[in-house]
């Protein structure tokens, strides 16, 4: 075990068995960040970037850390209100507020105007698989919300805890084609706006911390459909790895990065670009996946 400084100790990160004060473990998480954006070539000076800002603490954070930056870059924040009550009426407060502290414009999309329904009301309809109809409405709304304000990229707050959940998801599901177009599309259109992830190494835990000794001010408010979700599970598997072997995740996600390229080219050797008949979006399919929810 290993301590930063002299200074008292506020964070123990397991993985690299090292103890950090304040100041070392924010200096740590701002240098984790940059080398991340760098390595992956994410951001180039002059582009506008669009931020998929829900309110929780890893977007939070990620609006933070870009800013921080001080690259010469645009931000805009980009919230989807799906409608969920008692609970993202909350987020969105904190959405609010942290765009008006840091001066960033915010552009907000609902389910109800955009889809004619909020996700409370597909519910009582339909009664199952709550994310997976909030998955391709959230990612559908902010792809054409980044496209309406002429970004260049969409940034994602998914962490490395996500990240690894989805690998290991769609390795239990028997999906590895969804796997191969996580990061990368397999079909090309100048309708898609790149997404990237900056906190690809940052594990949750850290953002949690580092919005605490931030003084980001985030509502501890659970989706009241999350427990419902595969996810939940696969997360609390992967913790639990996690405990008993520190890097886990890690070693999930650096696994998953040796095949991308792999999987990318497997799989997009027979994927069709093509335009929903109904909304004019880019689809593999005759109809997207958004307007088949009805
Ligand atoms: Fe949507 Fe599921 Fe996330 Fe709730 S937990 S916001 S339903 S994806
Ligand atoms: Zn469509």
């Amino acid at each position: 075990m290993a301590n930063c400084c002299k200074n008292e100790p506020v964070v123990f990160v397991p993985y690299s068995k090292k103890h950090y004060c304040e100041k070392h473990f924010l200096l740590m998480f701002d240098k984790r960040f940059r080398k991340t954006v760098r390595e992956f070539k994410m951001l180039k000076k002059g582009e506008r970037v669009a931020v998929g800002l829900s309110g929780g603490k890893d977007s939070c954070a990620l609006l933070h850390s870009l800013k921080n930056l001080n690259l010469p870059i645009e931000i805009i924040a980009v919230t989807i209100d799906e409608g969920i009550e008692g609970y993202r009426n909350k987020t969105l407060e904190t959405a609010k507020n942290e765009c008006k502290k840091l001066g960033i414009e915010q552009k907000i999309y609902q389910f109800k105007k955009e889809k004619g329904q909020t996700l409370d009301e597909i519910m009582e309809k339909k009664g199952d698989i709550p994310c997976s109809h909030c998955g391709v409405i959230r990612r559908y709304l902010l792809n054409k919300a980044a496209r309406d304000i002429d970004a260049d990229k969409l940034a994602l707050g998914h962490n490395i805890d996500d990240i690894a959940q989805t690998v290991i998801m769609n390795i239990m599901r028997n999906e590895p084609s969804r796997l191969a177009r996580f990061n990368t599309p397999l079909i090309t259109s100048s309708k898609f706006v790149e997404r990237i992830r900056p906190f690809t190494r940052t594990p949750e835990k850290e953002i949690a911390i580092y919005c605490l000794l931030k003084e980001i001010d985030i509502d501890r408010v659970d989706c009241p459909y999350a427990r419902f979700a595969f996810r939940a599970n696969v997360r609390s598997m992967l913790n639990s790895m996690e405990e008993k072997y520190p890097g886990t995740k890690h070693k999930i996600l650096n696994s998953f990065l040796e095949i991308e390229d792999a999987l990318v080219s497997k799989y997009s050797k027979n994927a069709k670009i093509g335009y929903c008949k109904y909304c004019g979006e880019p689809t593999s399919k005759e109809i997207c996946k958004f307007c088949l929810i009805d």
